[in-house]
């Protein structure tokens, strides 16, 4: 080692003798030191190396302590983390984005979310469950916030007195997270940590009708497409100052295909169901659930699904389920955001979409 001005840290290494232990084929498919950016397509062909760059790598060590701070945050709120089937006879979201899979001499599906199991385990009286886990969707738009395997996380709450409880819940869950995310990258020197966003505000509630009349089209009733949350999204940190915002009291048309979400007994247009918005995009959905075995099997029948099919599930209502509710949240959706990315392909080591199941 010597001393020297044009080294970063001031100090040289001079290599007494060198040992190859591995060729590498040249030329490299992919500049790893390059200056100039290649095309997303390019570095997730060659994800290996593009996976060298000490940038690209900040991603997943940011990731990383995002995992570990959720874990904390639910673990110290006495959730029990819970592992749900991945392969179904039935879905819980309607038939368009299911993956079938043959299963033998049957037809199964991958799981496009946790929902019905995370209910089933509250009338199991466990009270309180998260889980982290692949979710498979058969999205056929290509879009930079949509990919066809994701990583959900579910939380499901026993004995809530309605949506603001879960909203406090979840609430508390993201700043905690984002605040251990930011100390965890700040002792590494990972520069992201100072992409992260200052959660000390709370984040505002939103209703549904202020949203509609936000984006010009009061009392329509629809969902919001993309360019329209990106609206909600500035208006609501201009407003509020938070970056992050509950969109909430979701009418009953807009949710109608989900059938376990509680309706309003005094007025059945409206759900309690909510999103959480982060610049405008969606990060996650929840609300309280219905735990009336009647209501429910209801809902079922008027969302055109058959209740024989979901005997198991419905068993779990039979013998006493307390209220409860819980929420969805896109693990890659949230990386993107406090990573700053583009594209939420860039926030999963080797993702999934409609036309790439390689590397
Ligand atoms: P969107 O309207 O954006 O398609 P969604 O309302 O269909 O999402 P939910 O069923 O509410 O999605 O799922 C809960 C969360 O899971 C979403 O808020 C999002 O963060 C994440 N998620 C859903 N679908 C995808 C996907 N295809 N790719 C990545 N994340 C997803
Ligand atoms: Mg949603």
């Amino acid at each position: 080692m010597r001393t020297s001005e044009r080294a970063h840290r001031g100090v040289e290494l001079v290599p007494l003798a060198v040992t190859v232990l591995s060729r590498a084929e040249v030329p490299l498919p992919l500049g790893i030191v390059d200056k100039v950016g290649a095309e997303l397509d390019t570095r997730l062909d060659h994800r290996v190396l593009d996976l060298r760059k000490p940038a690209v790598r900040a991603v997943f060590e940011l990731r990383h302590a995002v995992l570990a701070g959720f874990r904390h945050a639910f673990t110290k709120r006495g959730f029990l983390e819970v592992e749900t089937p991945k392969l179904l006879r039935q879905g819980a979201e309607g038939g368009a984005t299911l993956f079938p899979v043959e299963y033998f001499d049957q037809r199964a599906f991958l799981a496009q979310s946790p929902q019905l199991y995370k209910q089933m385990l509250i009338g199991a009286g466990l009270e309180r469950v998260f889980e982290i886990a692949p979710a498979f969707r058969a999205e056929p738009s290509d879009t930079v916030r949509h990919i066809t395997e994701f990583t959900s996380l579910d939380a499901e709450m026993a004995y809530i007195h309605g949506a603001e409880d879960l909203r406090a819940t979840l609430e508390a869950i993201v700043q905690e997270t984002v605040a251990s995310v930011r100390k965890d990258l700040s002792e590494i020197q990972n520069p992201l940590s100072e992409l992260l966003p200052d959660l000390s505000r709370p984040f505002p509630r939103i209703p549904f009708e202020t949203c509609e009349e936000w984006v010009g089209r009061p009392g329509t009733e629809v969902d919001f497409g993309t360019e329209e949350e990106k609206t909600i999204g500035v208006r609501a940190e201009a407003e509020f100052g938070s970056p992050f915002y509950f969109l909430i009291d979701y009418p009953t048309s807009v949710k109608l295909r989900t059938f376990y979400a509680g309706r309003s007994d005094a007025d059945p247009r409206k759900t309690g169901y909510f999103d959480l918005g982060f610049r405008g995009l969606e990060i996650a959905s929840g609300g309280p659930r219905e735990h009336r075995l009647a209501k429910l099997t209801e809902n079922m029948v008027a969302g055109g699904f058959d209740p024989k099919n979901f005997a198991g599930y419905l068993e779990a209502f039979r013998f006493g389920m307390p209220p409860h509710g819980g929420w969805g949240l896109g693990i890659d959706r949230i990386v993107q955001m406090l990573a700053g990315l583009a594209n939420i392909r860039e926030a999963r080591l080797f993702p999934r979409d409609r036309y790439r199941l390689d590397p």
